[in-house]
């Protein structure tokens, strides 16, 4: 496939671009945020990896455009290690997922081909349905019977776990893992979390669709359609 790097740092620039073209891909590097946005809007890549702190434009912000742009292509952003609220910033932008640094390159690699096979999916169809509840991945737009819904992006990304896995269950360790990384939260944020999001998705509906496995985690059912 062919992957865009946008990473200033010259040396991980030169390790990355070696690593995945020696396992195949055709990969282009750019060294700031200018250059990155101009050749990620002038040329069909199949995922771009990029940095956040980029000289010229920032990768947030480069995200921000090539999404307001209608750009899809999938992008993996890399962090430091404990910036979180950059991390949830990168996919708040519209970055599908992150790898924090150092980054494995055999793992950068793996994680790429997922995001690529996801997002040959998802062309087909960006919204995931749980009964009467649906969810927009590229707008981020979450509906109930019609009514758009409001959440925070932390609890949009719990939702929208539950919701790509549903009906299976999904543990309170994997939600922990896939939102907080490797900065776990206190320990009872995950259900303060999980209370907001049914306060907004099920409370005011007649048929609540999330359940709580006790011990274990949460799922995400319709009743009427007979999966509980
Ligand atoms: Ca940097």
């Amino acid at each position: 496939m062919n992957v865009l790097i946008i990473e200033d740092h010259a040396p991980l620039a030169a390790n990355l671009v070696d690593y995945l073209s020696g396992v195949g891909h055709i990969v282009d590097a750019a060294p700031d945020g200018p250059t990155g946005l101009r050749l990620a809007s002038g040329k069909a890549f199949d995922a771009i990896v990029l940095d956040l702190g980029l000289p010229g434009l920032d990768g947030i912000e480069l995200c921000r455009r090539l999404r307001a742009d209608a750009n899809h292509v999938p992008i993996l952003v890399m962090t430091a290690r404990g910036e979180l609220d950059d991390r949830i910033l990168g996919l708040d932008c519209g970055a599908d997922d992150y790898l924090v640094k150092p980054v494995k390159l055999r793992e950068l690699d793996a994680r790429l081909r997922a995001l690529v096979r996801r997002s040959q999916g998802r062309a087909a169809s960006s919204v995931l349905r749980v009964g009467d509840l649906a969810l927009d991945e590229r707008t981020m737009q979450v509906t109930r019977q019609g009514h758009p819904l409001s959440l925070t992006r932390m609890d949009y990304r719990i939702l929208q776990l539950l919701m790509r896995e549903s009906p299976a269950i999904v543990t309170r360790q994997r939600l922990q893992d896939e939102i907080w990384g490797d900065a776990p939260p206190e320990s009872d944020s995950l259900r303060s979390h999980v209370h907001r999001v049914r306060r907004v998705v099920d409370q005011p509906f007649a048929r609540p669709l999330i359940r709580t496995v006790i011990g274990v985690g949460y799922r995400m059912v319709d009743d009427d359609a007979g999966q509980d």
